[in-house]
Formats: C-alpha cells, sequence, structure tokens
C-alpha cells in the first residue's frame, strides 16, 4: 500500500481549533458591539435631553409669538378708520353694512379666524361677519367690557372650541372679537415637531389636549419646567416625552417620540454590528478550521502510518512537511523508524527462509542413510506403520522384503571396509532402480534392506523379490589387483502383512534365513515356509 493515503480532513483537532477561535470571535465582536451599543446609546440619550427641551422651548416662543401676533391683528382691525368711522353713526344701516363688508374682507385674508363680531356698549351684537357660533348673553355681556387686547380661555361654542381675541375700538363703547380657531395652534404644532415621528400638544390646566397629536399623561412627566425628558408607557409603546409650562393661560407643550424611533440608531447599529461580527466570526471559523485541518494532516497521516506499521504493513512511510518545526521531526523519525523496521522484518524474514531450509535438511538427513542415501531404519519404521493401516483400512495387500547381502563379512575381511561401503553404495543404487516410487526402499541395517510394497500381492511381492535379487547381483565395484570387478550375491525373505507388523517381520525374517539356509542368493517367502 502506498503512504499517500490521504488523512480525513474532518479531524477532531481542526474541528476544536475551529470552534475555539469561533467562540473566542464571537465572545471578543460580542463585547465590542455590547461596548459601542452603550456608546450610541448614551450618546442618544444626551443628545435626546438636548433636543426634547429646545423644541419646546423654540415651540413656546413660537406660540407665544403667535398669540401675540393675534393680538396685534385684532387690534389693527379695531383701529381700522372704516369701522371707526362707522360706529361714529352706529344707527346708520349703511354704515353697518360698510363694516360689515370690511370685516368680510378681513374674514377672507385671515383664515385662521372663524368669525368677526363687533358688540356695542350694553354686549348686543352690531355687526358679526363669518361662520358660527352664536355668543351667549353672558358671554357678550363679560365681552362687551373689554378694556384692552387679549385672548380669552377656550370657549365651547355649539360643540366647536374656539378662543377669542378681543380688542376696544377707539372712540366708542363698542368692542371688536375674533373668533379663534384651534386647528390653526395644531398647525403650527405640527410645523414645530423636530423629527418627523416626534410629536408636540397643548394641554390644559386639566391636563386635556388642546391641539397636537395625542399626548401623554402630564402627571408621569417631570415638572421640573426645564423640559427634561421621562420615559413613559403610552398607547401601547414606550415613549420619550417631556413638558413645559406655557404662562399664557396656564397650559403645558408637550413632546413626544416612540422610545424605538428616537434609539433608532442603536438597533441600527447592533444590526450591523451583528452582521459585520457574523462575517467576520465564520471567516475567522472557518480559517481556523482550515488552518487546523492543515496543521492536523501531518499528524494524522503519522497515526495512519502507526495503524498500518501496527497491522504488519511493510514500505510504510508519511510524507515529511518543510514546515521546520516538531511535527516535521516526528515525521522523520517515524520514517526512519519505520524503514529500521522493515529492514529488521526482512533479516528475520531471512533468517527464517535459511532456518527453515536447515530444518529440511535436517529432517532429510534424519530419515536418511548416510552411505547409501536410501531411508534409514527409522523412517521405514514410520513409514511401514503408516502404510500397515492403511492397509488395515482399504484391506489391500501390503508386501515386506528383507534382503541380506551374502557373506559380505568376508568381502570387508579379504577386500576391506572401503570396498565394502563401496559395494553397500553400488547395491542401494540398483535397488533404487528396480523399486517403484510408492515403494518404500531402506537400508535396514549394515548390509540388510527393506522394501515395503502397497498394493502388492504375493506374487507381486516374490516377482519384486526376484528383480531385486537380480539388482543386487548387476552391483560391481572395482577393486585394484582383481582381474574382474568384484559383485555380491543376496538372500530375500518375503512375507505379506496380515494385520501384525510384529509377525509380518519375522516370518519375513524367517523366510530371509530360510533363503540362506537353501545356499544363499534366492528369494523365499513366508507362505512357502509355512505351506512347507
Ligand atoms: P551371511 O551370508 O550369513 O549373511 O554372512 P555374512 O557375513 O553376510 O553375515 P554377518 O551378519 O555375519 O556379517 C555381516 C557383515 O556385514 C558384518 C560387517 O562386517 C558387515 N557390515 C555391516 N555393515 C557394514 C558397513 O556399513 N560397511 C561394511 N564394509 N561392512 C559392513
Ligand atoms: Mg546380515
Ligand atoms: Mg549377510
Amino acid at each position: 500500500m502506498s503512504s499517500s493515503a490521504r488523512p480525513p480532513i474532518l479531524s477532531g483537532l481542526a474541528v476544536h481549533f475551529g470552534a475555539l477561535i469561533l467562540v473566542l470571535s464571537l465572545l471578543s465582536s460580542g463585547v465590542i458591539t455590547w461596548i459601542s451599543v452603550r456608546g450610541i446609546e448614551s450618546f442618544l440619550e444626551r443628545r435626546i435631553e438636548r433636543r426634547f427641551p429646545e423644541a419646546l422651548f423654540s415651540a413656546r416662543e413660537r406660540v407665544d409669538v403667535w398669540y401675540g401676533q393675534r393680538e396685534l391683528d385684532v387690534a389693527s382691525f379695531a383701529n381700522n378708520r372704516i369701522l371707526t368711522e362707522a360706529l361714529a353713526s352706529p344707527k346708520r344701516a349703511d354704515r353697518r353694512a360698510e363694516a360689515g363688508d370690511y370685516l368680510g374682507y378681513v374674514l377672507g385674508r385671515f383664515p385662521q379666524y372663524a368669525a368677526l363680531v363687533v358688540l356695542d356698549g350694553e354686549g348686543e351684537v352690531w355687526v358679526q361677519v363669518g361662520e358660527g357660533a352664536e355668543l351667549p348673553t353672558s358671554v357678550r355681556a363679560a365681552l362687551a367690557t373689554t378694556e384692552r387686547t387679549a385672548v380669552s380661555p377656550i370657549v365651547e361654542l355649539e360643540g366647536r372650541s374656539f378662543q377669542l381675541v378681543s380688542a376696544p375700538l377707539p372712540s366708542s363703547r363698542a368692542t371688536l372679537h375674533a373668533l379663534l380657531r384651534l386647528d390653526a395652534m395644531g398647525t403650527l404644532l405640527a410645523d414645530g415637531a423636530n423629527n418627523e415621528r416626534s410629536a408636540l400638544a397643548l394641554v390644559d390646566v386639566d391636563g386635556n389636549a388642546i391641539a397636537g397629536t395625542d399626548p401623554p399623561p402630564l402627571d408621569e412627566l417631570p415638572g421640573d419646567g426645564r423640559g427634561t425628558p421621562a420615559i413613559v408607557h403610552h398607547a401601547g409603546e414606550r415613549t420619550i416625552a417631556s413638558a413645559l409650562p406655557l404662562e399664557r393661560f396656564g397650559w403645558k407643550l408637550v413632546i413626544h417620540e416612540p422610545y424605538d424611533v428616537a434609539f433608532a440608531p442603536v438597533g441600527n447599529a447592533v444590526r450591523r454590528a451583528w452582521t459585520g461580527n457574523l462575517a467576520v466570526v465564520i471567516a475567522a471559523g472557518l480559517l481556523a478550521f482550515g488552518l487546523g485541518a492543515l496543521r492536523a494532516r501531518p499528524i494524522l497521516a503519522l497515526a495512519e502510518g502507526a495503524r498500518r506499521l501496527a497491522a504488519g504493513e511493510s514500505g510504510v512511510t508519511v510524507p515529511v512537511s518543510r514546515a521546520g518545526d516538531e511535527v516535521q521531526l516526528l515525521a522523520r523519525t517515524f520514517n526512519d523508524m519505520a524503514s529500521r523496521l522493515a529492514a529488521g522484518r526482512l533479516e528475520l524474514e531471512m533468517r527464517n527462509h535459511e532456518l527453515e531450509a536447515a530444518n529440511e535438511v535436517l529432517e532429510q538427513l534424519s530419515i536418511t542413510d548416510g552411505l547409501t542415501k536410501l531411508h534409514n531404519h527409522r523412517y521405514f519404521q514410520d513409514q511401514f506403520e503408516r502404510e500397515s493401516r492403511r492397509a488395515d483400512r482399504t484391506r489391500e495387500p501390503l508386501a515386506l522384503i528383507l534382503a541380506d547381502i551374502d557373506d559380505f563379512k568376508r568381502l570387508n575381511d579379504s577386500l576391506g571396509h572401503a570396498i565394502g561401503d563401496e559395494m553397500l553404495t553400488q547395491v542401494a543404487e540398483e535397488m533404487c532402480a528396480v523399486v517403484r516410487t510408492t515403494d518404500v526402499l531402506a537400508r535396514y541395517g549394515g548390509e540388510e534392506f527393506a522394501v515395503l510394497a502397497p498394493a502388492t500381492d504375493l506374487a507381486g511381492a516374490l516377482a519384486l523379490a526376484e528383480k531385486v535379487r537380480l539388482a543386487v547381483s548387476r552391483a560391481s565395484v572395482t577393486v585394484a589387483d582383481e582381474p574382474e570387478p568384484v559383485s555380491v550375491t543376496t538372500s530375500v525373505g518375503v512375507s505379506l502383512y496380515c494385520g501384525d507388523r510384529r509377525e509380518c517381520f519375522e516370518r519375513a525374517d524367517r523366510a530371509l534365513y530360510a533363503a540362506k539356509q537353501s545356499g544363499k542368493d534366492c528369494v523365499r517367502s513366508s507362505e512357502e515356509e509355512s505351506a512347507g
């Protein structure tokens, strides 16, 4: 497996790193937002504390000026020559008509007045123009005593509210009275509001609104005479309001504005700050996450490498970064360790192979005869046991052949053991050539050989024994000083396995003995013996 397997991007390290930065930046931006919002709030509070009284004072001035202006209006109408001359002859109808025309003309130019009325010294209407309302006798009686220009409190005439601006007429006991519409005052106040949602109102002594927009209750507002604003609940919403007394008539001017409108910049600032903060926080979090993933990658690669190494994989290496940091050092050390481990493992495998080969040789040696290279006695016994069991199971015949070289002692004695050994080697070679690969040929003892022939009946066994005997006779050794190569003969005993190995062996041995007794160089079987 190659070492380039990419580690997962979503590592715990990267997530922790990203989450930490996310929380930290959220926290810090929250604190900064809070501080700046508090700053904006206190700035707005200071501005409102200035703005509200300013608006009230300027409105009060305008109202005063406005009423002063109305007094001047009516005083100048009263002093008009047409009126004065007409009143010089109050009984003349034409003069009265002239006065009416004049007043009608004036009324047309001054729409803030609903009607103009001239009362005589007894309080009777001398002339009246305009819409409106009959003045009650008691009111007229009071108005008839007007000695200087003045504005009355509010009077209700036929369900409508007016103020009366009154002035005496010169050189007569008559007086002029103008019915002043209150809605004119409402327009004046609406023009004076300093914000599209802030509103001004005029409130009478009893707290009833005279003009302007529905004001909050007066008793909730500070009555310090300086127009200090306060927060009150009005018409279902938080409202900032302040009041200022109007000396004329004992009224009060009230300014009010919904809290949300007054502090709208705070809300906007909070929204803007949070939008900006959120972008910064997300960017910082993503950056931290990416950085974490980048930093975690080599560590994850190391962990993966260690896992593969532990699983027994070889050739595991991890990429070494060029960062020059601890992780790079760790990766280098890991690769070094992995390559040493691989070399060690290779060495171990080589040694194992060698050991296995040596074991095989040893195993072979342990079952091989050193001189003839045939199987040895031990191997033969093992095979005999195995084949006998198989024969027990399969009921197939199993033949045992024992061959003993004739007069071998004499050969040794006459030609020497070296020649004897060579002869044994030659005999083994010849024997090998005549037995099947499925037969087991072994050197059983000094000059004794044994053949185990599975699936071989007596006839087959006798034939094989004869082949063995002939093979032995073909073996020859050239000896110095001897004209002919030396050869040997062998006596052979044959028996069939009948369920008892020891007995089988003893019968073969007896047959061999019989062969020796019969003059050697011949084959005898145990069956012949028992039959004989
Ligand atoms: P017989 O015909 O009755 O079998 O006579 P023999 O001489 O072959 O029998 P005996 O058992 O008396 O002698 C066997 C001899 O085989 C004795 C020993 O010198 C010889 N011999 C046994 N093993 C070896 C060997 O490995 N090398 C040599 N050269 N001779 C051996
Ligand atoms: Mg012998
Ligand atoms: Mg012998």
